[in-house]
């Protein structure tokens, strides 16, 4: 399972943004190798329903997720899933919705339709360990409040923000009835074990091909 965040030409200055932003021929590279390994896209809700099922792992599969709602879902990385077939999992702060540089609830309807997932990223992009409990249901229900209300999307999947999470979050997460949450913990989903601190691979611009190929490589080879 991969984690991107932006998806543009123009690479931001921040070291932050500037480290995950990669560019739309990088996606597009990723796709190709998939397409020629015969890998198979699925999104996080759907491998978290057939590990639930028990139907194991799902085989010469991987899961892209998109995090924080950036624009470009809509105008580059959307067109690019279409083009090669691919399916993946968007995941949005409810309050950042509409603003500068972010998708608008019309994007969002049009990802859906698209038979994207849309995942819950929290009402603001804060970090929950510095939340009480009464703080972190807070920001999780808003968020899920919200793409229920404006894109009539019931969230299954979560992602913490920044991958920060805690006692008190796994709690929170175990009574809100969400399918699974991700981390930014490296590592590949192999169980549900721990359904609310499942890993992810972050995708950097300066490794994004070589590394990404390296990945698909070895889910192709069943490693
Ligand atoms: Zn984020």
């Amino acid at each position: 399972m991969f984690t991107y965040h932006m998806v543009a030409w123009r690479i931001p200055n921040d070291p932050i943004g500037n480290a995950l932003t990669i560019t739309p021929q990088q996606l597009r590279t990723q796709l190709e190798t998939l397409q020629r390994l015969g890998l198979h896209t699925m999104t996080a809700a759907n491998l978290v329903a057939e590990i639930a099922r028990g139907a194991g792992l799902p085989r010469r599969t991987v899961v892209l997720t998109f995090d924080d709602g950036y624009q470009n879902a809509r105008t580059e990385v959307l067109p690019l899933l279409r083009r090669y077939h691919a399916v993946a999992t968007f995941y949005l702060i409810s309050s950042t919705i509409g603003t500068a540089r972010h998708l608008r609830w019309s994007d969002v309807r049009a990802l859906k339709s698209a038979g994207m997932e849309i995942g819950a990223h929290g009402r603001e992009h804060v970090d929950l360990t510095e939340l009480d409990a009464t703080g972190q249901f807070a920001q999780v229900n808003a968020c899920r409040r919200a793409l229920r209300r404006w894109a009539m999307v019931e969230a299954q999947t979560y992602a913490y923000p920044s991958g920060r999470y805690n006692a008190t979050t796994l709690a929170v997460m175990r009574r809100s009835g969400l399918a699974a949450a991700f981390t930014e913990d490296y590592g590949e989903v192999r169980s549900l074990s721990q359904p609310y601190r499942l890993p992810r691979i972050r995708v950097l611009r300066e490794s994004a091909v070589p590394a990404f190929s390296a990945i698909a490589e070895a889910v192709r080879a069943g490693s």
